[in-house]
């Protein structure tokens, strides 16, 4: 049996204590919604971390131990640490798998891997959204049909600022008539990255079993492998240069 994959929920939990409506959705908060899922699902070793925590929970020994990190922020993502952000882009970089949710497009850490500004459109409108596969052999859809649907949503629609993504695996359509990338996987050194827009807190997103499963299949795919280490630097020619 392969090794659990370790996975860190982190969730800036503010939402969930200060609105009523969002509170009774997710008495536990959105990482606990998530993090339940994936600790009913064979395979992860779950844990949870949040911003108000020391550290926002992400101390040096809790990202060692974490192979994928999932990350839901909103309004807060400015009182994020420089520090933890840094801390997270090393581990990254050097393997740890990082799915990004939602308004996490404008997270210190997404932005700062991409490298663009992640600005979107938005509306706040109780749209559905229908998410169409683009790639169907992709382990993410895994489970998936050829599209699923969220009766209510907010909108996100294009131009999404981000680079053009390593593999596209979602478009979202909305009856506004936006679309929009809502499924992107990125390599960045090691580490695998996935961009997964659902997830607004006043619809109850993390109970759709089609979003859950999409999380789960994002995290069994970003998880690191024990691939070789990249040697930098000057180096000896292997074969004789004579
Ligand atoms: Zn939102």
């Amino acid at each position: 049996m392969s090794k659990p994959i370790r996975v860190t929920v982190w969730n800036e939990y503010r939402h969930e204590k200060t609105n009523e409506q969002i509170g009774q959705i997710y008495p536990d908060g959105m990482h606990n919604a998530i993090g339940n899922y994936l600790k009913e699902q064979s395979g992860f070793e779950v844990r949870t971390a949040t911003l108000d925590e020391p550290e926002h929970g992400l101390t040096e020994a809790v990202l060692a131990e974490t192979d994928v990190l999932i990350w839901w922020g909103h309004g807060a993502h400015g009182e994020v640490s420089d520090e933890v952000v840094d801390r997270m882009h090393v581990r990254i970089l050097d393997g740890m798998g990082l799915i990004c949710l939602h308004s996490s497009h404008y997270s210190k850490i997404f932005t700062k891997l991409m490298g663009t500004s992640c600005s979107l459109k938005w509306r706040e409108s109780g749209e559905k959204e229908r998410l169409w596969v683009i790639e169907h052999g992709h382990p993410i859809v895994e489970g998936i049909g050829e599209y699923f649907e969220i009766e209510h949503a907010e909108m996100y629609g294009e131009p999404f600022d981000i680079p053009e993504p390593d593999t596209l695996i979602f478009v979202s359509w909305f009856p506004g008539g936006e679309v929009f990338r809502s499924g992107c996987c990125y390599l960045r050194g090691k580490g695998k990255i996935f961009y997964f827009r659902p997830g607004h807190e006043t619809y109850p997103i993390y109970h759709n079993p089609d979003v859950l499963r999409v999380i789960a299949n994002a995290a069994g795919w970003a998880a690191p492998i024990d691939g070789p280490q990249p040697v930098f630097g000057h180096s000896q020619p292997i074969e004789n240069l004579e």
